[in-house]
């Protein structure tokens, strides 16, 4: 967690929400000391936060339990910072060779509502995140049976050569958190490389999303260069 404060305290004057990503529960976990300095920071700057849990797992028994009770400890350790929402994947991906997605569904919908249930969390502050653009139609049925949001990831959209904004047409009435980043020779790269940012804005601006948008970028430069590829497609939108 050494390693987050210090980046929670240089965007936090510059982003509305950062998103804390905690996907390794055996090694990213804050401390409680540290989850108030987040709540400090929010104090000072006025800036959310939202949480990347770790991997839900959608198996059957014993390891399925386990998981969701690795997840309820990082919402409990994370609560005080009050984050406006907690994103997920589902694992394995319900469009994996040999996956079985009835039973997938089961034990993803009961995973879900048991976190729900061990937290206190309402459903619709957990959010279930697309890893391809296949996985779209599976976890949309996860939000309808359980109460969910859905997490819509347009940069895996794109990366699974599918349309992003076709996906955003579709999926935004049940979506209360985006991720979006770029691809090139990877996923996760500066927002400047999203196909169609101004379109993508102008959808947003149109079906008045409401939700969290989260650049989902990893370094100063692809955060910078965000910036910047942002507030000129926006620009576009408004003129
Ligand atoms: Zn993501």
């Amino acid at each position: 967690m050494d390693h987050v404060l210090p980046n929670v305290e240089w965007l936090a004057g510059k982003v509305e929400d950062v998103q804390l990503l905690l996907v390794e529960p055996d090694s990213d976990l804050p401390s409680r000391e540290d989850v108030l300095r987040l709540k400090r920071i929010h104090e000072l700057h006025g800036n959310t936060y939202t949480v990347h849990l770790p991997t839900l797992k959608a198996v059957d028994g014993e390891k399925r339990r386990h998981s969701v009770e690795t997840l309820a400890r990082v919402i409990d350790l994370t609560r005080p910072a009050d984050p406006l929402g907690w994103t997920l994947h589902v694992g394995p991906s319900p469009v994996a060779p040999d996956t079985d997605v009835e039973r997938w569904h089961e034990w993803a919908v009961t995973s879900v509502l048991d976190l729900g249930q061990l937290t206190g969390v309402l459903p619709h502050h957990l959010r279930v995140e697309n890893l391809y653009a296949a996985d779209l139609a599976p976890l949309r049925r996860v939000v309808s049976a359980s109460g969910c949001q859905l997490c819509l990831d347009v940069g895996h959209v794109v990366m699974a050569r599918g349309r992003p904004l076709d996906a955003a047409r579709d999926h935004l009435p049940v979506t209360g958190h985006i991720h979006l980043h770029g691809v090139t020779d990877r996923d996760h790269r500066s927002v400047a490389h999203f196909p169609d940012l101004s379109g993508f804005l102008a959808l947003l601006e149109a079906t008045r999303f409401d939700g969290v948008l989260t650049m989902e970028v990893f370094g100063k430069e692809d955060f910078e260069s965000s910036l910047e590829a942002y507030a000129r497609a926006a620009r576009e939108v408004t003129t």
